[in-house]
């Protein structure tokens, strides 16, 4: 049998050891689960890798969780590409996808030294890096995306420019749910927040990825079967019109690792911690770039109080007049003000006894993992949901953007592992009681303990899926077998 599932087989027994090149797009969300990607392949099958990104999203933070892999996985940077002429207040993956287009020749030129250098199998771009697979076909290597999301937004990118063509006015004016094969119903409203606006270039942008996805060798996904075994069902059988589709995760940080956030607070939050019972606090975090409006952030204070339940809350400056709430994406350490001076008058010092506020980031995966944590109240980016569920943490779901609407419905409507505020107020706005009566069930209702066995049965399954014999491992190993036949 050709090689690829154990280290003996991957590489030729004399000859240098298989090498992948990944380009990650900018936002530590995108880089961490590729990362992670090629630490595994390092780890399982004794690839040696190179992880690429652009200089844009170059940070501290970001240069010092790179430096944090194994050796055999080194990073490099691409060039900065001019992006000066698209319109102020461009949208994220309007930039994203610029960014891609625009670096294809310096990429090239990254493969072709690399495929004179090292025994390069294989290019892996991510989820806005469709247009790079060009870069692949001409330095002579396969190329593969990588998608950091799940099977349900896989599938909607796949469908999209089938949906672009028949589907007539905007998503949130249809009166039925989408229905993509396999997958849960999603209403028009819930769906990917760029395709909202179909006269907006970001939707443009994002049915241009669509399309070009079918350019792929093979789509890795950072999904397991037990979260959405429908959309696995049909996504794992081969179609002639896209690429075969392997879901290969959940690829997720180790609570060792804080994300090489050079977080200031991560001693202080997991003392903190230490100090409280089991299973009695609600970790409340909206990812790398999610930030609230000043009134929100005011009724989730209040929404905490009410609820008299323990929180650990990562509280970031708000952002108002209907600013991007991913605007810090870029640089999620680039809060300007202190942000628990928008807490309400005397929350700090009410709530002391029960609560703890850290001002932007927390070393979140030793979060998860900490003893006293019960529950995480989410925006939903699929990495938190990933790592949510690795560490059997059900969650409170309040998606803010990108296709976080869409993984709220799958986690509370057909995972079943998460628990959704009541949203009654005209603007969209959670209220102080609704807050409050959600947590409260999360934390001590028949909801919360329903959505708690769920989440340990889908612990055991994104753990035992992983070994060796694991439905995710192997489909990693088919993949591999594939990039290493030709040194069999
Ligand atoms: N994260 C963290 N500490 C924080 C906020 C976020 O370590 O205070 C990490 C989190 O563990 C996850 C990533 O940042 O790995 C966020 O990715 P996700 O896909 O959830 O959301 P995004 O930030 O891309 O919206």
């Amino acid at each position: 049998m050709c090689g690829g599932e154990t280290k003996a087989t991957a590489a030729a027994p004399s000859g240098p050891p298989p090498h992948v090149a990944l380009l990650s797009s900018p936002g530590m969300g995108h880089v961490a689960p590729l990362a992670e990607l090629a630490r595994r392949l390092h780890d399982a099958h004794g690839f040696t890798a190179t992880v690429l990104t652009y200089a844009s999203s170059d940070s501290a933070a970001q240069r010092a969780f790179l430096a944090s892999l194994p050796p055999a996985v080194g990073a490099a940077s691409l060039p900065a590409v001019p992006l000066g002429d698209l319109p102020a207040g461009a949208a994220i993956e309007t930039l994203l996808s610029v960014e891609a287009q625009r670096s294809v020749p310096a990429l090239t030129a990254v493969l072709s030294g690399l495929k004179s250098t090292t025994n390069l199998v294989a290019f892996v771009a991510d989820l806005f890096g469709a247009d790079t697979l060009r870069a692949a076909r001409d330095a002579g290597v396969p190329g593969y995306l990588f998608f950091p999301s799940n099977l349900l937004m896989l599938s909607l990118m796949l469908h999209l420019p089938r949906l672009d063509a028949n589907v007539a006015g905007e998503f949130r004016d249809l009166p039925e749910p989408v229905r993509l094969p396999g997958c849960v119903p999603v209403p028009g409203a819930d769906i990917l927040q760029p395709l909202q606006d179909r006269a907006s270039d970001a939707y443009r942008w994002m049915v241009h990825q669509g399309e070009r996805y079918r350019d792929a060798a093979g789509i890795l996904v950072n999904t397991f079967d037990a979260v959405e075994p429908g959309a696995a069902a049909v996504l794992r059988q081969p179609e002639p019109w896209r690429p075969p589709v392997y879901p290969i995760g959940p690829l997720t940080r180790q609570p060792t690792d804080d994300g090489g956030s050079g977080a200031v607070d991560a001693t202080s939050c997991i003392d903190w911690l230490d100090a409280q019972p089991d299973r009695s606090v609600l970790f409340v975090s909206f990812g790398s770039g999610g930030a609230l409006s000043t009134a929100q952030t005011g009724e989730l204070a209040r929404g905490l109080e009410l609820s008299g339940h323990r929180f650990l809350w990562v509280v970031r400056s708000p952002t108002d007049g209907g600013a991007n709430p991913g605007e810090s994406y870029y640089d999620r350490s680039s809060s300007k003000d202190d942000p628990l001076s928008f807490l309400p008058p005397g929350f700090v010092e009410r709530t002391k006894e029960l609560g703890r506020v850290v001002p932007s980031w927390a070393p979140q995966t030793r979060v998860l993992a900490h003893r006293a944590t019960k529950a995480m109240l989410t925006h939903c980016g699929w990495n938190s949901a990933l790592e949510s569920m690795a560490a059997g943490v059900p969650m409170i779901a309040w998606p803010l953007y990108a296709e976080q609407r869409e993984n709220a419905v799958m986690l509370c409507e057909e995972t079943k592992v998460a628990l959704r505020p009541k949203v009654r107020d005209a603007n969209d706005m959670i209220l102080a009681d609704d807050i409050a009566e959600v947590v409260k069930e999360m934390m001590g209702g028949e909801k919360g303990e329903a959505a708690c066995v769920k989440v340990m049965e889908l612990q055991e399954a994104a753990r035992s899926g992983l070994e060796p014999g694991g439905m995710s491992g192997d489909t990693l190993a088919q993949v591999v077998s594939k990039w290493t036949a030709v040194t069999c």
